[in-house]
């Protein structure tokens, strides 16, 4: 198989030639389709996530085809089209497990970070971690909804019942997630950069009834804010956008230092919390959602050697959407 590998952290990824990976038991050999790009393959390239496996490949958006089974491998037959999240295996022993919340399992195993994900033409996958993907979708647009889609998802279930919806940063996430909210009868107020136009009238299309500046006012109370940027410094601000009762859930893996900041932001029973990572429960439920509403994932296709330019992209912000990497494009 060809992959796009990262040695250590900082360096560019280098193409490399590797013999195929062998699935174990249970799990599924895949030939990749498509594979997200996400703002976390960035925090792990970094630095900011410790540890990876390396050598690694990144990549947890994957939208795969089986070729072949591991032992005890059952669930889903070659040539089914699955999907591989940033969830990659759990202990099922520890208490998080225990207590349903397999999202913060002890010893999680993770895809493009802790085992080798998807910027490759094949990879393996546990397959109960995996999730039948609607047939509407076609690989591109579906790869996104693996993270972007997915986290966006647990974040919004998060939010709670808020009507009025803040969503700061509007990139791969908030624009699925705009979508999902919009279904639900929310209103979704989009922050961007000071100044980014492209980005807050991408936001007015998708159906948010207002776009502005992210270091500014909100201009009616919002009920929760989601913050995808990973920009600490605007916690204050999305603090001070919602109402008493109000909840602002950080949804990014890694997030710039949080500023001190007065107690009467907070006050008030504001809640700030983040959520992490995904449980296989959000999968099922999000992708039932994603096949009753289908939703228009905007995604920029590149070849899969082209995975350090992906990178550089993503990391200037110079990306409508999400972007996606393909072994065939
Ligand atoms: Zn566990
Ligand atoms: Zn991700």
């Amino acid at each position: 198989m060809r992959a796009m590998l990262l040695q250590h952290q900082g360096d560019r990824l280098r193409s490399v030639e590797l013999p195929d990976p062998i699935p174990g038991p249970g799990q599924l050999l895949l030939d990749v389709g498509c594979c997200g790009v996400c703002r976390t393959d960035l925090h792990v390239l970094d630095g900011e996530l410790e540890r990876p496996q390396l050598p690694l490949v990144l990549g947890h958006e994957i939208v795969g085809r089986v070729v072949a089974q591991g032992d005890g491998a059952r669930r889903f037959s070659p040539g089914t089209r699955v999907g591989v999240p940033w969830l990659g295996w759990t202990c099922g022993g520890c208490p998080a497990c225990r207590a349903g919340r397999e999202n913060l399992c002890e010893h999680a195993r993770f895809t493009g970070y802790t085992v080798d994900g998807g910027y490759a033409t094949r990879t393996v996958a546990d397959e109960r971690y995996c999730f039948a993907i609607p047939p509407t979708y076609e690989d591109s647009h579906a790869a996104p909804l693996l993270c972007a889609g997915l986290i966006g998802y647990r974040a919004l279930r998060a939010a709670g019942d808020a009507e009025q919806l803040g969503v700061y940063g509007f990139g791969a996430a908030a624009h699925i997630v705009a979508q999902v909210a919009r279904f639900e009868g929310r209103r979704v107020f989009a922050f961007t950069r000071q100044g980014d136009d492209a980005a807050q009238d991408f936001a007015r299309n998708l159906g948010a009834a207002w776009a502005g500046p992210s270091n500014g006012p909100a201009p009616e109370p919002l009920d929760a804010a989601i913050l995808f940027a990973p920009v600490g410094a605007l916690v204050p601000h999305a603090l001070r956008a919602v109402r008493p009762g109000g909840t602002v859930v950080c949804a990014g893996i890694h997030m710039s230092e949080l500023p001190a900041m007065p107690y009467e932001l907070l006050w008030g029973e504001r809640v700030l919390r983040s959520i992490a990572n995904l449980t296989r429960d959000d999968g099922e439920r999000f992708f039932k959602l994603a096949a009753q509403i289908h939703i228009q994932t905007h995604v920029q296709i590149l070849e899969l050697a082209q995975a350090n330019e992906a990178l550089d992209r993503l990391r200037s912000g110079a990306v409508e959407g999400a972007l996606v990497l393909s072994p065939l494009a």
